[in-house]
């Protein structure tokens, strides 16, 4: 559907509660599917001003649930929603929000971790990357045991220019456990700075919006909830392959407490590759992983990219898996995994 400026109205009518939906339905909360909703609109029309205007848009709800984040996406003027459930019990509930607001709510019943969005939206949609940001929109209350394996789904994707980002530069407004939120948005010597830090942010610019208590959901989570909005980049910080950026980021945070000149000789296999390396990069020795910006990533995965160039073998090589066939340095090895 053309995303129409002349909707009369875009607001809905009258509606049963989301808690009478609840009960009318019977829908109980599924610990499987980290099931946990939010019943007050004040709070889910908070949420959904953080994706910025939504009149005219495009855009899609993860997880929809008994419908309240919905019902805001659709009150601030979503002309196509396509929300993608994977638990069918919402099916019932989610038809009548659509017969509420014809034509504007299409639903798909299945899992959004491998859901094909490049199909989910016309393909006239689509503006070019650099020029211009498209009006279509990622929004969700995610599941927990989604959140991370699907935000690094969709940065790889962000950066090959696939799925959700086929058409162009998609914003992202979702929710993550509030540590997950803090990693995504913490900046260099931040103690929460990690992979997923600089994985994010060389794609994106990211904003950590509001924390919202555990208290607000229905059931209540053990933890808080972080609100992120995620703005890809028209131009992303490190110019090199997904696959070789990830590789560089895994290997130095693996052993996020020491300084670089301690760890590089182990992950780049011989001791003079890593001290070129460090060189090339222009990185001090003494700094530790957490204190390097994006930009000294960038330059690391530069010379990476250089040496495995001039070294056959170099890219292949993965220093874990050694250590696992030699079965030695538990030590070490289990100190590094905390990133
Ligand atoms: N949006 C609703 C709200 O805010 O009240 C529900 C949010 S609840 C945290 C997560 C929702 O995602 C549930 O409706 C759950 O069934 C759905 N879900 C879980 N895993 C999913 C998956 N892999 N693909 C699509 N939906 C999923």
């Amino acid at each position: 559907m053309a995303a129409s400026g002349k909707m009369a109205s875009f607001r809905l009518p009258p509606l049963p509660t989301i808690g009478e939906i609840i009960r009318l339905y019977n829908l109980r909360a599924e610990r499987q599917l980290s099931q946990n909703f939010l019943l007050d609109m004040k709070l889910t029309d908070k949420i959904v001003r953080q994706a910025g205007s939504l009149k005219g848009a495009h855009v899609c709800e993860v997880g929809p649930g008994p419908g309240g984040l919905t019902r805001s996406i659709l009150n601030a003027g979503a002309a196509d929603l396509l929300v993608v459930e994977k638990d069918a019990r919402f099916v019932p509930g989610l038809q009548l929000l659509s017969e509420a607001a014809p034509g504007r709510l299409r639903m798909v019943q299945g899992d959004i971790l491998t859901y094909r969005m490049d199909r989910g939206f016309p393909k006239k949609i689509a503006r070019k990357w650099e020029e211009e940001m498209i009006h279509l929109h990622i929004i969700g209350n995610l599941p927990f045991s989604v959140s991370t394996p699907l935000i690094i789904k969709w940065l790889e994707a962000m950066s090959d220019r696939t799925g959700p980002f086929a058409f162009g530069r998609t914003r992202l407004t979702l929710t993550f456990q509030k540590e997950v939120a803090e990693r995504l948005t913490a900046g260099p010597g931040s103690r929460q700075r990690s992979r997923l830090s600089v994985m994010t942010q060389y794609l994106c610019k990211v904003r950590d919006c509001f924390t919202i208590p555990g208290r607000a959901f229905v059931p209540k989570p053990k933890v808080d909830v972080g609100v992120v909005h995620f703005t890809p980049l028209a131009q992303p910080q490190i110019q090199q392959p997904f696959k070789l950026v990830e590789k560089v980021v895994k290997n130095v945070f693996q052993f996020r407490r020491k300084y670089c000149r301690a760890f590089f000789p182990i992950i780049m296999l011989r001791l003079e590759l890593a001290e070129q390396m460090l060189q090339m990069a222009d990185v001090d020795p003494t700094l530790r992983p957490t204190q390097l910006s994006v930009a000294k990533f960038g330059a690391l995965a530069d010379a990476y990219s250089k040496l495995c160039a001039r070294n056959p073998g170099l890219f292949s090589y993965d220093f874990r898996e050694e250590r696992r066939n030699k079965g030695r340095d538990k030590g070490l090895l289990a100190e590094g995994l905390d990133s």
